[in-house]
């Protein structure tokens, strides 16, 4: 084991897919890169092992017996506990990415098989730095006063990885999430599509911007009073997004 993989924090993987071939496929991969994991063979034993064993990321089949991959995906979003754990799709057909990534089951990426499992690594990675960067922010915060981002009735807690609009809970995503962060921390300021698309996905993919649009557009149906008249997330046609905090 090399040393930049020894420093690696322990992140544990949940793959939940019912082919031992690619069960067997997949661990040995994570387990090479130094992560632990844990496999589960149905939609109900993945929805056990979420709930007793905190996975840091889940990679999750949607074809499964007793439920399939999109009903646990729907389960964990709507769970409190698990709403902002990271999820992999694999094996939808292009037709469910939409549904895949949206509102209905906020998943967090996807893979369409057959998959390259460089690919997959590359992906699994980049999902992770993104869960340590903000446990990186937690921890140098350390005992301080949590720093809240505010505009108007939406508070934003970063080490909370909370988000409330007038008081109320927003069960966020992970990318939803990232996504909003940045936002609010330059209020006022035109980011563009390229850069959030840069800064939250980070890595290349098929992804272009208007996954981007596609994400603000489900974020917005969870912190926007009236998401056709967004307060909070502006348009800026043809360029990109900005957060502008109080009503306007
Ligand atoms: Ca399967």
């Amino acid at each position: 084991m090399t040393d930049a993989k020894k420093n690696l924090k322990k992140h544990l993987v949940l793959v939940v897919e019912d082919e031992e071939d690619i069960v067997r496929l997949i661990s040995y991969h994570l387990e090479k890169e130094g992560y632990s994991v844990l496999s589960a063979g149905s939609g109900p034993e993945a929805l056990d092992y979420v709930f007793e064993h905190h996975p840091d990321l889940v990679i999750l089949d949607i074809m499964l017996p007793e439920m399939d991959g999109l009903e646990v995906c729907r389960r964990l979003r709507s769970s409190e506990k698990t709403a902002s754990t990271p999820i992999l799709i694999l094996s939808a057909r292009k037709e469910e990415l939409d549904r895949v990534l949206g509102l209905e089951m906020g998943a967090d990426d996807y893979m369409i098989k057959p998959f390259s499992v460089r690919e997959l690594m590359a992906r699994v990675k980049a999902m992770l730095r993104r869960v340590e960067h903000f446990a990186g922010i937690q921890d140098s915060a350390g005992r301080e006063e949590e720093k809240v981002l505010k505009g108007g009735d939406l508070l934003l807690y970063p080490e909370r990885y909370r988000v409330t609009v007038a008081g109320q809970n927003c069960n966020l995503t992970h990318k939803e999430f990232v996504l909003l962060h940045l936002l609010m921390l330059h209020p006022g300021k035109v980011l563009t599509r390229e850069l959030l698309l840069d800064r939250v996905w980070g890595y290349e993919v098929e992804v272009d911007t208007r996954t981007v649009d596609v994400h603000i557009r489900y974020l917005r149906q969870k912190i926007e009073p009236d998401p056709a008249n967004p307060r909070y997330i502006e348009t800026v046609r043809g360029v990109g997004y900005r957060f502008a905090g109080e009503p306007g």
